[in-house]
C-alpha cells in the first residue's frame, strides 16, 4: 500500500508538487500521468524517499517513509527512470550489491539473483562488467536490483523507456502478476497505451496536482468525456494541442 497525504514539493518559490493526496491499495497496479515537467519524478523520487517533501507525508506498507525511512525502504523497491549501474561491476556483482544493502546474503539470493537474471536473459552477461551493457540491458539489471530483496512495493518511473518489446511485455507480465499475488506497482508513464492496457487506476496530473484520478470509465466521467480515448482525455485536462503556433513554426 502507498499513501500520499497532502504531499508537496517546492524548488525555491516554485511549487513542483502543489498538495498530492493518492492511495494505492495491496493488488493494484496505478499508474501516473502527466506531461512534460507535471511533478511526476518529483513526486516518485518522494516516495522512494530520496527527495525530501517540503509537506505531506508518503507511507509505504502503513509506514511513514519521513520518520521510518529504513523499514519503509526496506518495502519497496525503486527503479529509477535513467539506469544508472557501476561500470565497474559484473551484472552478478551488482545485484549482490543491491542485495547486500537490505542486509541479505547467502545461498538463497545467489539462487534468487540467478533466476532474475534468467528471467531477463541477461544469464550469459552475469560475469561481464556492465559498461558492456546496452541501455535496454542496464534497465533490465537495474529492474532486478530493485525486485532482488523481494519487495511488497514497486514504484517505478517510466518502466518501458529503452525496452525492445519483448522486453517490455515481460516487464507488464510480471507486474500484473506481482500485483495479482497482493503486491502494489505505482509507476509514471507517457505511453498512454500502456496506461490504458495495465494500469487498474489512473491519476492525471497537471501543475503539480492531480486533475482526475481513477479507473478510466471514472476519470472519463469525472471530465465529462464520453466515450473519448485516453489520449483526447489528457489532452482535454492538459490543455491541448497549440494548433496555431504548429501553424506558425511550420509555416514556409
Ligand atoms: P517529465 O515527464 O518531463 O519527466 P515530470 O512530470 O517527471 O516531467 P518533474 O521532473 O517532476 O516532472 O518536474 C516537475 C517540475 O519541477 C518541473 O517544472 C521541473 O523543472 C521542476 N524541477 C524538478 N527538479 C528540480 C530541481 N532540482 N530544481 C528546480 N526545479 C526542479
Amino acid at each position: 500500500m502507498i499513501r500520499l497525504t497532502g504531499l508537496v514539493k517546492r524548488y525555491g518559490r516554485f511549487t513542483a508538487v502543489d498538495g498530492i493526496d493518492l492511495e494505492v491499495p495491496r493488488g493494484e497496479l496505478f499508474g501516473l500521468l502527466g506531461p512534460n515537467g507535471a511533478g511526476k519524478t518529483t513526486t516518485i523520487r518522494m516516495i522512494a524517499g530520496i527527495l525530501r517533501p517540503t509537506a505531506g507525508t508518503v507511507e509505504v506498507g502503513g509506514i511513514d517513509i519521513g520518520t521510518h525511512p529504513l523499514e519503509a525502504k526496506h518495502r519497496m523497491g525503486y527503479i529509477p527512470d535513467r539506469p544508472f549501474v557501476y561500470d565497474k561491476l559484473t551484472g552478478g556483482e551488482f545485484l549482490r550489491f543491491a542485495a547486500a544493502l537490505y542486509g541479505q546474503e547467502g545461498p538463497a539470493v545467489e539462487r534468487r539473483i540467478d533466476e532474475l537474471l534468467e528471467l531477463f536473459e541477461l544469464t550469459r552477461w552475469k560475469d561481464e562488467l556492465t559498461e558492456s551493457y546496452s541501455h535496454g540491458m542496464r534497465q533490465k539489471l537495474i529492474i532486478s536490483g530493485a525486485l532482488v530483496h523481494r519487495p511488497a512495493v514497486i514504484v517505478v518511473d517510466e518502466p518501458m523507456v529503452g525496452l525492445d518489446p519483448k522486453s517490455a511485455r515481460l516487464l507488464k507480465d510480471l507486474f500484473r502478476q506481482f500485483v495479482d499475488r497482493g503486491g502494489t506497482v505505482l509507476m509514471s508513464t507517457h505511453t498512454l497505451e500502456i496506461a490504458e492496457q495495465v494500469c487498474d487506476r489512473i491519476a492525471i496530473v497537471y501543475r503539480g496536482k492531480v486533475a482526475a484520478h481513477g479507473t478510466m470509465d471514472e476519470v472519463r466521467r469525472q471530465t465529462a468525456s464520453g466515450d473519448m480515448s485516453l489520449e483526447e482525455v489528457f489532452l482535454k485536462l492538459t490543455g491541448g494541442l497549440r494548433e496555431h503556433q504548429l501553424d506558425a513554426v511550420l509555416e514556409a
